[in-house]
């Protein structure tokens, strides 16, 4: 399926942190709209080629690019590379995330930087070279993965949570900066979903936040990807500086 008229060339997408987990299924979701797609890793080169692969089964064309977002110029000299290699960049979703979770009193000045520097900063550099060239083209869709406890704040997770909520804040000063350029810039918070990230939590914690959750089951990496899906399509034009939860009902907005 894709909103694409097949004269028209097509649209680019770069997804950070596409080698596994949410951010595959957004690429494989953005490749299947008809979108040719930027696939990056961090570690996983291998993972990442196995995912152009099957993006490139929807007949667009899938490019690999190797960045470690720790240094967050890396993630400017990415979208840089990704433009120059594509031509075009019309849609950045900012995925790439870690945690270092530990109680505050705990936590080393280089768990916070190293959590702040991939989560947060990379997405300002990567947004930066991408809004350069996003301006020129009068049109352009930035998508920034937060997350729940962004909103909600979570304990043990000082540094996850600021890094987020900053993601937040930053999503709307640029929505507010560069709407009048057609640019469309939005936040997607996703609750508790199946990823390699959510797997490496205790069980009492995971059986903790089940809890919580009305709809009572964690979130699929698809359910986030349709929301960047829509986001990225010509039916989310008017939309933007919004945050969208996709999070079972955890946290009502
Ligand atoms: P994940 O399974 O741990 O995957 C993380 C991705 O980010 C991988 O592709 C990884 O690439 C990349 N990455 C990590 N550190 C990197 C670095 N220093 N440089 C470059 N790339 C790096 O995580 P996920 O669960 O899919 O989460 C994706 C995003 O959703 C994150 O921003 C996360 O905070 C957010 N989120 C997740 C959940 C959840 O429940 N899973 C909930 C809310 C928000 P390599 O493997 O190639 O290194």
């Amino acid at each position: 399926m894709t909103d694409q008229p097949s004269t028209q060339p097509r649209k680019v997408a770069l997804v950070t942190g596409s080698s596994r987990g949410l951010g595959r299924a957004m690429a494989l979701q953005l490749a299947a709209a008809g979108f040719d797609v930027a696939i990056h890793y961090g570690r996983n080169a291998a993972e990442a080629e196995k995912v152009a692969e099957t993006a490139r089964a929807h007949g667009v064309t899938a490019q690999v690019f190797g960045a470690d977002l720790t240094t967050p110029a890396h993630a400017g000299a990415l979208v840089e590379q990704v433009i120059a290699t594509f031509g075009r960049l019309d849609v950045l979703v900012n995925n790439a995330g870690i945690t270092r979770d530990t109680l505050a009193i705990r936590m080393k000045d280089e768990d916070w930087n190293a959590v702040l520097d991939t989560n947060l900063t990379s997405a300002f550099t990567a947004s930066r070279a991408a809004l350069k060239h996003m301006m020129r083209a009068r049109s352009g869709r930035i998508i920034n993965i937060a997350s729940v406890v962004g909103l909600m704040g979570n304990p043990g997770q000082a540094n996850y949570v600021a890094s987020k909520a900053g993601l937040i804040g930053l999503t709307k000063a640029l929505a507010k900066e560069y709407g009048g350029r057609g640019i469309t810039v939005n936040a997607v918070a996703p609750g508790f979903i199946e990823s390699d990230m959510t797997a490496a939590l205790p069980e009492d914690t995971r059986k903790a936040y089940l809890g919580g959750i009305p709809l009572a089951r964690f979130g699929q990496p698809e359910e986030v990807a349709a929301v960047v899906g829509f986001l990225a399509s010509d039916a989310a034009a008017y939309i933007t500086a919004q945050v969208i939860g996709v999070d079972g009902g955890l946290y009502p907005h």
